[in-house]
């Protein structure tokens, strides 16, 4: 069997010129532009070069991008004011804090304290809940630009079984919902669990998640699996690798998602398709309020 690339790069730029496609209409039909306000606490090399990745992908398909860079002393008061402004100001669309917070700020009082229906990156709990109850809104984007992948391969994920290593809040679970709501069988394994090349072993569709450079090793997966990858690991040479140690001539899964060039960019493809459709969702809202 070849296996095949999933090439979240030209996927992602589909995601992107279709957002773009519909911030135009958008605009036309006498709009404001959507506006997202990315706010960045500390000097994080790594979520530096996140944040300016957002914020190109917003200038290229013309939604107003705000960065805000606050030092690493920030107090977690101060933040939550910050925040609180943002979700008062009605010019705003999305608010994104990019994680991870200086240890002295309580991550999940920051995400709670986020406007729902600004909250593009779908962390709160509120969008959480909903994706759990099957009447997604604003979903997290990394989980929601794999389906887009996994969507690419023409699988039909019902009734297949699907196993994703790593249960953090803002990946591993979430995808689980996610693959759960398209009719998977999921399996969700993390650090505790034993024997975890017996669950990889048994996957047809594998996701890893967890940021150990090649975890997962290529002769656990079953022949024909499709292998999402979305662990980010630079290594002390300097390049990236994922969470899965595959070596694609083996020919053993059918299709992998390389790393860089994967799911990275569909995270951020997905996160201008969040901040339109809360633009479009919050000014629907409030003419039917009105
Ligand atoms: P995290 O540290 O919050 O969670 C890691 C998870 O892995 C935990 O649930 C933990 O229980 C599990 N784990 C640890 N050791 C394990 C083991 N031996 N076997 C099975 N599970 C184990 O990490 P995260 O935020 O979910 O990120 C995971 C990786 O994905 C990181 O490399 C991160 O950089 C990357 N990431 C990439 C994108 C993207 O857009 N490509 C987005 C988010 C995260």
């Amino acid at each position: 069997m070849t296996t095949r690339l999933i090439d979240g790069k030209a996927i992602a730029a589909d995601v992107q010129a279709r957002v773009g496609r519909g911030v135009s209409e958008w605009v036309a039909g006498h709009h404001r532009r959507p506006a997202l306000v990315t706010i960045l606490v500390g000097n994080d090399p790594a979520s530096a070069i996140y944040v300016r990745k957002k914020h190109e992908a917003c200038d290229a398909i013309g939604i107003e991008s705000r960065p805000v860079h606050l030092p690493a002393a920030t107090r977690a008061a101060e933040l939550l004011a910050y925040i609180d402004a943002c979700n008062a100001d009605d010019t705003v669309d999305g608010i994104l804090v990019q994680l991870p917070l200086p240890r002295h700020i309580d991550t999940s009082a920051v995400i709670e304290r986020i406007r729902p229906d600004k909250d593009v990156d779908g962390f709160h709990p509120y969008n959480i809940g909903r994706l759990a109850q099957r009447i997604p809104v604003l979903r997290p984007c990394t989980p929601a630009g794999i389906m887009e992948l996994l969507r690419h391969t023409g699988i039909d994920l019902h009734g297949r079984r699907a196993c994703v290593v790593g249960a953090s809040n803002h990946v591993g679970r979430p995808m689980a919902m996610e693959l759960l709501l398209a009719g998977a069988t999921v399996t969700v394994c993390h650090r505790f669990t034993q024997d975890l090349a017996h669950h990889v072993a048994d996957a047809e569709i594998v996701v890893a998640a967890v940021g150990k450079p090649g975890l997962v090793k290529g002769e656990w997966l079953r022949a024909g699996a499709i292998v999402i990858d979305v662990g980010i690991n630079r290594m002390p040479d300097g390049h990236l690798c994922g969470d899965v140690a595959y070596d694609p001539s083996s020919g053993k899964a059918a299709w992998i998602t390389p790393v860089p060039g994967g799911v990275g960019p569909m995270t951020v493809a997905m996160l201008m398709h969040n901040t339109l459709e809360a633009c479009r969702l919050r000014t629907m809202k409030a003419g039917s309020l009105a």
